[in-house]
């Protein structure tokens, strides 16, 4: 396709072809037959994904904001106490959002590029009664990888419910809520899911669900309220029509597509592939003298990469040669960081194929920046990583 662009930033993403055709289809009525089917269908393909059998799936119109929303307005009171794991940006969001609900909320904040230790995180448990913890399985301003499942360890042994910001990881990085016992994980479609933007998907477990029921003061929410939500899901997952608001209704029949091209697959298939792709397009911009945000392998997601800019590169130059290439990438996002770093984002749909154009990009625009290195040594790591 002529002047086609490659859409390599952390979300949205390249989406399937029948994912987007499955948008452009006739809209039906939300109470109609066939699209009833599609949500009841959605519905319980988040559960199998999420791997969470006896949770409770929301599906609502509205961006992964709302999911996090969604995630705390319905079980945090006036009052009580929070903790926000921050590894970047989206746990800055995850205070304020508690914040607006009257939590009191205690952050502990990593340092650029790493995580919290498992120590301090228990050590600040003790210290107080918390309702409920938050972390960001990848924060997508750092590209940093958080292993979820230590800490909801630690969530269980001191009763403090877990709440998983997975909007840069569901269906990228590994995730077994139930056994993990993991009380939300929430998402946003237009990232590893591969939907257009547009919906909030969650699931919480039935601890999560009684927390909600147990509250004292309700009210504060009105769209995120799950006292609305609750019966529509029930009612879709039963085949039922129902409504309290217009559900996206060509957004969640390609929601319907796409989960069930992952399901198709298989999710943890379709996540080691990723993985693979990841760290062999790590390796080749390593080979070229490129660093990466987060400190080490085992914290360094695989949804997204955060590459330092290599010193002493013309940073304008290299970004007018990429947006030439036609291959998009997304700068930096950390508030204190973002002049020092790029990112490259790589889930949902992505192709040894488009790895090799995003990295032929970043070679000629690395060297149009007067970064010193051998041309076309990128390429070949890659090639030699996959073969
Ligand atoms: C993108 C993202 C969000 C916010 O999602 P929106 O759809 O932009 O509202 C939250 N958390 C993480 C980790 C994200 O990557």
């Amino acid at each position: 396709m002529k002047n086609r662009k490659l859409l390599m930033i952390p979300g949205p993403i390249e989406f399937e072809p029948e994912v987007l055709r499955a948008m452009g289809e006739q809209t039906t009525s939300h109470v109609a037959p066939n699209f009833i089917k599609s949500f009841g269908k959605s519905l319980s393909l988040v559960q199998d994904i999420w791997k969470a059998p006896n949770g409770q799936a929301f599906i609502v119109a509205g961006s992964g904001t709302l999911a996090m929303e969604m995630a705390v307005a319905n079980i945090i009171d006036v009052g009580e106490n929070a903790l926000v794991i921050n590894t970047g940006y989206f746990g800055d969001r995850y205070k304020d959002i508690l914040e607006t609900f009257g939590a009191q909320v205690t952050m502990l904040e990593a340092p650029f590029g790493e995580t919290i230790a498992l120590e301090s995180i228990e050590k600040e448990l003790k210290t107080k009664k918390y309702k409920l913890l938050t972390m960001t399985h990848v924060d997508t301003s750092t590209g940093v990888l958080t292993d979820p499942k230590p800490i909801a360890d630690l969530c269980n042994r001191y009763k403090v419910l877990s709440v998983l910001d997975g909007v840069c990881s569901v269906a990228g990085e590994y995730i077994h809520q139930e056994e993990w016992k993991l009380d939300i994980v929430l998402t946003g479609s237009q990232k590893a899911i591969g939907v257009p933007p547009g919906l909030a998907l969650l699931v919480a477990s039935q601890k999560a669900i009684q927390a909600w029921m147990d509250k004292k003061f309700n009210g504060r929410n009105y769209y995120s309220s799950w006292k609305e939500w609750l019966p529509i899901m029930q009612a879709y997952a039963e085949g039922n029509p129902s409504y309290f608001a217009t559900p996206a209704v060509n957004l969640i029949r390609a929601l319907e597509v796409s989960l069930n091209q992952i399901n198709k697959e298989g999710v943890d298939v379709r996540i080691e592939r990723q993985h693979v792709l990841a760290r062999a397009f790590k390796k080749a911009l390593e080979s070229i003298h490129l660093k990466w945000v987060p400190k080490n392998d085992k914290i360094t997601a695989h949804t997204l990469s955060a590459i330092y800019y290599p010193e002493g590169l013309d940073i304008p130059k290299f970004h007018k040669k990429m947006k030439e290439s036609g291959v998009i990438i997304a700068g930096g996002l950390h508030p204190r960081y973002a002049a020092t770093y790029f990112r490259v984002g790589h889930m949902g749909a992505i192709t040894a194929s488009d790895l090799f154009a995003t990295l032929g990009a970043l070679e000629q625009a690395l060297h149009h920046g007067n970064h010193t290195f051998n041309l076309g040594l990128a390429l070949k790591t890659f090639q030699n990583e996959l073969k």
